[in-house]
C-alpha cells in the first residue's frame, strides 16, 4: 500500500487556517486505500468514474461523503444520484436537470457545482462564461424546476503548467466569477459557497486564491497506474 499519512496530514495541517477541506481523490485506487484514510479520519472522498465509484461505494462505509468529480454524462447520472452527496462538474443545464429528476426519485438532494473552463487547454471540460450566464439564467427564471439540487458553488481546473503566475491568475478569475455569480444569483442562500480548485500540484495557491474544497489524489494515495484499472 502506498498510501501516505504524513502528506494527508501535512495538507490537512496548511488547508486548517483556510477552513478549506479535503476531497480525497480516490480514483484508480483499490478500496483498501480509501478505508485507510477513512480509519485516520477522512470522510469525503472523491471520484471520477460512474462504475468504479458504484463498486467501491457498495463496499465502504456508509458515513462517506462521495463527490463526484469527473466529466458526467446525462445517461449515467441515475446510477449514482442513491448516494452521492456532491457532484463538482455540472457543465450543461441538462445535466442539472437530469441531476434534479433522478434526485427526485430517490428523495434527495443533490448539491452541485458548476464547472467553468479556467485552462488555457482545449481539453479540459467546462462552460465558458456564457454558457454560465445560459444555466444561471435558466435556473433563476424557474427556480422549482430545480427543487432537488443546490448549486453550491464551482469548480475549475487550471492549466497543467509549472508557470505559478498562469495557475493563480486562472485561479483567482475563476474566484472573481465566483464572487459575481454569487451576489447576482445567490446572495441569500447561504450554500452557494464552495470554490473548488487545487489538485496535488497547485492547492497551496488555490488556498491562497480562495478555495474551499481541494481535490488531492497523487500526494495522498502515490501516482496512478492506469493501465493495472
Ligand atoms: C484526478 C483529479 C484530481 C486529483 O489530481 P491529483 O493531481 O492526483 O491530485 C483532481 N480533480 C480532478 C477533476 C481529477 O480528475
Amino acid at each position: 500500500m502506498a498510501i501516505n499519512l504524513d502528506a494527508y496530514n501535512e495538507v490537512l495541517s496548511r488547508l486548517k487556517p483556510y477552513h478549506a477541506r479535503l476531497v480525497a481523490v480516490s480514483k484508480t485506487k483499490p478500496a483498501e486505500d480509501i478505508a485507510a484514510f477513512y480509519a485516520a479520519g477522512q470522510r469525503i472522498f472523491g471520484e471520477n468514474y460512474v462504475q468504479e465509484l458504484t463498486e467501491k461505494q457498495a463496499l465502504l462505509p456508509a458515513d462517506i461523503e462521495w463527490h463526484f468529480i469527473g466529466h458526467l454524462q446525462s445517461n449515467k447520472v441515475k446510477f449514482i444520484a442513491p448516494f452521492v452527496h456532491t457532484i463538482h462538474a455540472v457543465d450543461s443545464l441538462k445535466l442539472l436537470q437530469e441531476i434534479n429528476k433522478q434526485a427526485a426519485k430517490q428523495q434527495r438532494i443533490i448539491y452541485c457545482l458548476l464547472q467553468v473552463h479556467i485552462a488555457a487547454e482545449e481539453t479540459k471540460f467546462g462552460m465558458d462564461e456564457q454558457e454560465l450566464q445560459q444555466l444561471l439564467q435558466a435556473y433563476q427564471a424557474d427556480p422549482s424546476a430545480f427543487s432537488q439540487v443546490r448549486i453550491a458553488g464551482m469548480m475549475g481546473m487550471a492549466t497543467n503548467t509549472t508557470n505559478e503566475t498562469q495557475i493563480r491568475k486562472e485561479f483567482h478569475q475563476l474566484q472573481q466569477l465566483f464572487g459575481s455569480v454569487k451576489t447576482t444569483y445567490f446572495n441569500n442562500e447561504t450554500y452557494f459557497k464552495e470554490l473548488s480548485i487545487g489538485m496535488s500540484a497547485d492547492y497551496q495557491l488555490a488556498l491562497q486564491e480562495g478555495s474551499t474544497l481541494v481535490r488531492i489524489g497523487s500526494l495522498l494515495f502515490g501516482e496512478r497506474n492506469y493501465s493495472q484499472m
